[in-house]
């Protein structure tokens, strides 16, 4: 029996930082101080840096970068937020948190992302926010997206939260926008050992904002001028990331290697493999870093049990687009409303991409795959 090639090997990481990891942690114990402090402050500062931007609010996840920075734009009931049906939950749980509607816009078929050609005709005087995600580790088209956001003087806010140094024309994602939302969930390029996420901003006012309301409102304690949540980072998490996010682009450039690899040995195949499986494209304006690498592929689920039988391991992002969520019944949307989001879940298949991947590994996947369909 060959070795199990998981779609995602955290202990590699970890086995090569764990005596720093455990100072870091011990640190942290030391000070006997939890919440915030001194590693979220560095930590905050470090993020911002490497996004290109002024300002770095840590909070408690991803999940809540996404609904504090709805907060801060005022988003509430009456309002309409355009996004991706095409995305993990929270990019619309969300909107629909706060009382506000979510309006789904079809997705471009090359890049997975929300296709900007179709926002326009989604605006209405209720929109408040546009929404891109940077799925699977690629940016959305920011300069249509902000043209569109400023002609009908709507802000941008972009859920990053699978795209932490991703650029999108030398830019990096996170400063593209209003507010960037990240996430430090552990399958994330950076990674914590539990739940943490951050938002970023070149807007100090914006920033300011933000800190009040992961502090349930109160920039003076005490005394609260917004109604807020407790979403706070932890130093414990902090001081974690802290010692990882030097080897991030690292990581991240092991990770565009093995695209790369991927490609090449695709390529050796030729066309049993070519009319069966499509490879994701990079956009000319992106600076990928691969989160996940998802292919197209014809009886996905079939090659998805085969692959598994076989050892290797993969993931289906996202099954069921956003849209035809059984809580989203409300919206009003049926099947067939958004038929490239629909047709991404039926073809989508994230395939091993970690940075400690093998080449071996590499070519038993595709040699698998291409098995399958012979
Ligand atoms: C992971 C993720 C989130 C949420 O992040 P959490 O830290 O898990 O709450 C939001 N949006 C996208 C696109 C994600 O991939």
């Amino acid at each position: 029996m060959q070795p199990k090639i998981p779609l995602l090997d955290l202990n590699a990481q970890y086995r090569s930082l764990e005596r720093d990891i455990q100072a870091a942690v011990g640190r942290v114990l030391a000070s006997q101080q939890f919440i915030l402090g001194p590693e979220v402050r560095e930590l905050e500062r470090e993020i911002a840096g490497y996004c290109q931007c002024s300002d770095g609010v840590g909070c408690a996840s991803g999940s809540d970068a996404i609904l504090l920075a709805l907060m801060a734009c005022g988003v509430g009931p009456g309002d309409e937020v355009i996004t991706t049906p095409f995305s993990f939950f929270a990019t619309a749980g969300s909107v629909a948190r706060l009382g506000a509607k979510t309006v789904f816009v079809d997705i471009d078929e090359i890049t997975f992302n929300i296709g900007p050609d179709l926002i326009e005709r989604a605006i209405t005087k209720k929109t408040k926010v546009i929404m891109p995600v940077h799925l699977f580790g690629q940016c959305a088209d920011m300069d249509r997206i902000n043209e569109l956001a400023k002609a009908n003087q709507v802000a941008v806010i972009e859920d990053a939260a699978q795209a932490i140094g991703a650029e999108y024309k030398q830019r990096r994602a996170g400063s593209l926008g209003l507010i960037g939302c990240f996430s430090f969930y552990p399958s994330k390029n950076l990674g914590g050992a539990g739940d943490g996420g951050m938002l970023t901003t070149n807007d100090a006012e914006v920033a300011q904002t933000l800190r009040d309301l992961r502090s349930h409102g109160a920039r003076q304690k005490y005394y609260h001028n917004h109604v807020g949540i407790n979403s706070r980072l932890d130093s414990l998490q902090a001081a974690i990331l802290r010692v990882k996010f030097p080897y991030l682009d690292r990581w991240t450039e092991a990770r565009r290697e093995n695209a790369k690899k991927y490609r090449a040995l695709f390529e050796e195949h030729g066309s049993s493999i070519a009319n069966n499986v499509r490879l994701p494209a990079e956009s000319p304006s992106a600076h990928h870093v691969y989160n996940q690498f998802v292919i197209r592929a014809k009886d996905r689920d079939d090659l998805r049990s085969f692959l598994a039988e076989r050892g290797i391991g993969t993931e289906i992002y996202y099954p069921l687009p956003l849209h035809l969520q059984a809580c989203f019944r409300g919206l009003g949307y049926k099947s067939g409303d958004f038929p490239e989001a629909e047709r991404a879940a039926q073809e989508a298949l994230a395939i091993p991409i970690y940075p400690e991947l093998d080449d071996a590994a590499q070519r038993r996947v595709v040699d698998t795959i291409s098995s399958f369909y012979q």
